[in-house]
């Protein structure tokens, strides 16, 4: 991993000068070493039609703001057609601006962290205010806003954006591995995140549903198959059990093992199974203290077998309420995108994401494991337990029939 912070940050709109953290603030991994100019053109949501009309080999692209992973692939297109920076709107007043400013501020200040060796090694997004966006376009931000991409000219501006030199430093994923049978090559994997996010302050995020829960999960299915395999009875598939560093800064040790160091072989993992947060009562059950359901996240994605193993294993064993609202693509929250099972889907694997929903403790201080529900844990657990013992033992691997996009 590198860690680098920020050196130097502004704009230049003529003689006019916007400063990091008043004007605009940057997220992500900077190269530049010095100042440059920069053309501007407007993309609205940077979606492929909208980066299809623009030319911008050189250029800054300034977009509206959208979900982050929409956000995300702009960006990576706009940088495939040459753009040498992304700009994203801000707040449409002053207030809202500066409250981002705040909201983000702890991140700005420590600056980068991520793999050192990404696949994209440019990844900064500079986030600007409605003044500094009035001033490039001549335009109150409500107005850029309602403008087709490509129909505002925007002034010239000067950027400068560099980071210190980088730091490295090391973290771990955790792979626990137990050998399987007659078909030992085929790997089912099995993952939990166990870092959380740090402090804030002097006070400590104790990180106990997310995602302590998924993390005493996986040790406890894996005492569960080794105590199988020690009798005698251990799966035929083997299993890898994983628990992860770097999810809540962008999992970054999951995308480590997918991208750089897959331990075992991708084309021999027949799926991922990863528990993020299943010792509370969240999402919608808050309001009715309904402990007996689970959220699951992408389980017909890639696999109709898988999605149907899954519903008998509930159905034949713990019989929770399996709730797919997250599942809808539809839905705002994203949480297809948002654990470590991505980096298994997006190399089509199929993968079953366990989840409880968020409450008024997620990423406080006050997730603590005196609220934790353990009989609800205990449930989720078991229901993972079976469903990797079905995909693990059945005589054919589960099949992949359905792409993910
Ligand atoms: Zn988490």
């Amino acid at each position: 991993m590198v860690s680098r912070s920020w050196k130097e940050v502004y704009v230049k709109v003529g003689k006019q000068k916007f400063i990091f953290m008043e004007d605009l603030y940057a997220i992500g991994n900077s190269n530049a070493s010095s100042e440059f100019s920069l053309g501007i053109e407007y993309g609205g949501a940077g979606t492929p039609a909208e980066l299809a009309s623009l030319s911008l080999k050189g250029k800054g692209l300034v977009l509206r703001e959208t979900e982050p992973e929409e956000l995300r692939k702009a960006a990576a297109a706009a940088r495939e057609q040459g753009a040498r920076a992304i700009f994203v709107l801000k707040g449409e007043t002053k207030e809202a601006f500066k409250e981002a400013v705040e909201y983000n501020a702890y991140y700005l200040k420590r600056g980068y962290r991520g793999l050192s060796n990404p696949r994209r090694p440019e990844t900064v997004v500079f986030y600007i205010s409605p003044a500094l966006a009035k001033t490039i376009f001549g335009k109150e931000v409500p107005d850029i806003l309602k403008a087709p991409a490509g129909s505002l000219k925007g002034k010239s501006i000067a950027l400068q954006a560099t980071m210190t030199e980088k730091i490295e430093f090391s973290s771990e994923n955790v792979l626990g591995f137990l050998e399987g049978t007659d078909k030992k090559d085929e790997v089912l994997v099995i993952t939990a995140h166990y870092d959380h996010i740090g402090k804030r302050g002097e006070e400590i995020n104790n990180g106990a549903d997310d995602d302590g829960s998924g993390t005493v999960s996986v040790l406890e299915i894996a005492q569960a198959f080794a105590q199988a395999k020690a009798a005698g009875k251990g799966p035929r598939r083997s299993i890898l059990f994983m628990t992860v560093a770097g999810e809540e800064l962008g999992l970054y040790g999951s995308q480590y093992y997918a991208d750089f160091d897959p331990v075992f072989p991708l084309q021999n993992t027949v799926a991922n199974l990863n528990i993020d947060m299943v010792g509370r009562i969240g999402g919608d059950y808050i309001e009715i203290n309904e402990p007996n359901y689970v959220y699951l996240i992408g389980s017909d994605k890639l696999s109709t077998e898988l999605h149907q193993l899954s519903e008998a294993a509930n159905r034949e064993t713990v019989g929770l309420k399996l709730d797919y609202k997250y599942n809808d693509e539809n839905d705002p929250n994203r949480f297809y995108y948002r654990s470590d099972h991505y980096n298994f889907a997006k190399n089509d694997i199929p993968i079953i994401f366990y989840f409880n929903g968020t409450h008024p403790d997620y990423h406080q201080p006050t997730d603590t494991v005196e609220k934790i529900h353990f009989p609800k844990l205990e449930k989720i657990a078991r229901l993972v337990f079976y469903t990797a013992w079905e995909v693990s033992n059945r005589e054919n691997r589960i099949r992949v029939d359905k792409a993910d996009k």
